[in-house]
C-alpha cells in the first residue's frame, strides 16, 4: 500500500515522523514564504476606480520589503493587493455591489505570533484603500471576514502560517528540497508546495505529476 502526504513535506517529517533533520529549530531556520493577512469584503456600490487586479504600494519599496517579513508589529502603512473579481464576472456580487479580496503580506508566526490587533490592521487597510480610491468602503460594508496567519495555519496546517510553504532559495530547490519520496519508508510519498518542484498552484500540479511518475517507476 502506498501512502501520500499532502501536508507540508518538511513539517510533516518533523512534527509527525519526529525526524531530527526537521526538528522545530531546523524548521524555523529554513526560509519560508510570506504569510498572508487577508480580508474578504462585500461592498454596496460600484468602485469605479478599481480593476480586477490592483496593487497599492508606497515609495519605500526596498525598506518595506527588507523589514516587513521579520517585524513583530503590523505594518503602519501596509502594501497590499486587491482582487475585485466582480469587475470581470458580475455573478461574483449582487447587482450594484462589489466583492473584494485583499491580501497584505505580513510576518509569519515566528516573528509575530499575536494577531489580536487584526481589526486595527484591517481598518488601517480599508481606510487607506478608501482614501486612495475616493470610495467610502467602511459605510458600505455588507460582509467582512478577516484571516490572519494564525487562521491560515489552523485551516491548512501551514507551517507558522507561511502561505506558500518553503521558499525557493538556491539551497532549498532541486536536490536540496524535501524529496517527494520518504528517506526511510519506501511506500511513503509527498506531494505539494514544500516538496519538489516548488510552491504555487502550477508547481504543485507538476508535483502531483512527478510523484505519480515516481510511483509508476517504483513498480
Ligand atoms: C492566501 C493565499 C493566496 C495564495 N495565492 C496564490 C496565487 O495567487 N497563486 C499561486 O500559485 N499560489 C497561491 N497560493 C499558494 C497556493 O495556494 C499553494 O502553493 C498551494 O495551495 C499548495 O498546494 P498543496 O497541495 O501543497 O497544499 P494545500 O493546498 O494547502 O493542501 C494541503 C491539504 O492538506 C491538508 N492537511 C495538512 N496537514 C494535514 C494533516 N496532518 N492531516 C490531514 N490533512 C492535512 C490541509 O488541510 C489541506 O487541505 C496562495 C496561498 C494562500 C494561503
Amino acid at each position: 500500500m502506498d501512502i501520500f502526504s499532502n501536508s507540508d513535506a518538511a513539517s510533516f517529517r518533523g512534527k509527525i515522523l519526529q525526524r531530527e533533520n526537521f526538528n522545530e529549530k531546523k524548521l524555523d531556520d529554513l526560509h519560508w514564504t510570506l504569510s498572508p493577512f487577508t480580508i474578504y469584503l462585500g461592498v454596496k456600490g460600484k468602485m469605479d476606480g478599481m480593476l480586477h487586479h490592483n496593487y497599492f504600494l508606497g515609495s519605500n519599496f526596498k525598506d518595506y520589503a527588507d523589514t516587513i517579513f521579520t517585524s513583530s508589529i503590523s505594518p503602519k502603512k501596509p502594501y497590499y493587493y486587491v482582487n475585485v473579481s466582480s469587475k470581470s464576472d458580475e455573478t461574483c456580487a449582487p447587482e450594484g455591489c462589489e466583492n473584494l479580496f485583499i491580501l497584505c503580506p505580513v510576518p509569519d508566526l515566528r516573528f509575530k505570533s499575536n494577531w489580536d490587533d487584526k481589526e486595527d490592521l484591517a481598518n488601517n487597510i480599508i481606510e487607506d484603500l478608501s482614501n486612495r480610491t475616493g470610495f467610502d468602503i467602511k459605510s458600505n460594508i455588507i460582509t467582512k471576514t478577516i484571516k490572519t496567519p494564525k487562521d491560515w495555519e489552523q485551516m491548512f496546517n501551514l507551517y507558522r502560517g507561511s502561505g506558500l510553504g518553503l521558499a525557493h532559495d538556491l539551497n532549498q530547490v532541486g536536490a536540496f528540497r524535501p524529496k517527494n519520496k520518504d528517506e526511510h519508508f519506501s511506500n511513503l510519498y509527498y506531494v505539494g508546495a514544500s516538496t519538489t518542484p516548488g510552491t504555487g498552484l502550477p508547481m504543485v500540479v507538476i508535483s502531483s505529476k512527478l510523484v505519480t511518475e515516481r510511483i509508476n517507476n517504483d513498480f
